[in-house]
């Protein structure tokens, strides 16, 4: 009797993962819509690929890959995914929905820019938060100068914690602002998931991974994008 030819399980599995395109990631059709109008991206890199999937079945991720492989968009389009479940509004008072962290004001400006954003003064930012935000991108710094004195600052509704470029906020000394956020984070909120990228693989990048991440996937990717 003849073996029945059907597809082996992981080519199954490869087709899912291999596809170069956005608009077979199961993105909503406006987010795939967005990205190929207004960022002028249609094809997913490498980091992508892993990373994406992994985030939209509700894991935590650890990333490791260099400079330039595309690491904003393997969290940005996640985020921006699942946050479209729960209907962000405009104005909200219980807090963001998203904490990106990354290491300076350069690195942040590049984030916001990605997601359409400006920077504010300190003042206008209280205001702000107060308002209300779905995505908050800050350095460490910021963001505890916040925690201490914006009373109205919330973080009760947080889903998501991105710790982006870990290995130059900790570089930069960082490490005890870090913890000030995350413990105001973990007394504050529900479960969430947290993401750590980097382009090193640090002693203490894997020390942060272990405190802040719940069994996470691993990804690693070499080489370029
Ligand atoms: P990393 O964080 O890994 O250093 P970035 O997320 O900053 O990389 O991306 C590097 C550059 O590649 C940015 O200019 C970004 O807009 C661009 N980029 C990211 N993803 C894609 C994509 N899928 N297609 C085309 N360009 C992309
Ligand atoms: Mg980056």
């Amino acid at each position: 009797i003849p073996e029945i030819q059907r597809p082996a399980v992981s080519q199954v599995n490869e087709k899912i993962f291999t596809s170069d395109s956005f608009s077979e990631l199961d993105l909503h059709p406006h987010l795939v819509a967005t990205l190929n109008k207004v960022l002028n991206v249609s094809m997913v890199t490498n980091v992508q690929k892993q990373t994406i999937p992994a985030l939209l079945s509700g894991r935590d991720a650890v990333v490791r890959s260099q400079t330039g492989s595309g690491k904003t968009l393997s969290y940005a389009v996640p985020v921006v995914q699942s946050l479209q479940a729960v209907q962000p509004k405009i104005c909200r008072s219980d807090g963001p929905l998203a904490v990106v962290i990354v290491p300076t004001r350069e690195v942040q400006s590049e984030v916001v820019d990605n997601n359409s954003g400006v920077s504010l003064s300190l003042k206008a930012e209280k205001a702000r938060l107060r308002k209300g935000i779905n995505i908050l991108v800050s350095t460490p710094g910021r963001l505890v100068d916040h925690i201490k004195h914006t009373l109205s600052i919330a973080f009760s509704a947080v889903r998501w914690l991105i710790l982006d470029e870990a290995d130059r906020t900790l570089d930069l000394g960082f490490e005890k602002d870090l913890t000030v956020i995350l413990n105001s984070l973990n007394s504050a909120g529900p479960s969430r998931q947290n993401v750590l990228l980097s382009a090193t693989l640090t002693h203490g990048v894997t020390r942060l991974a272990d405190v802040c991440l719940n069994d996470p996937v691993n990804i690693q990717v070499s080489g370029p994008a």
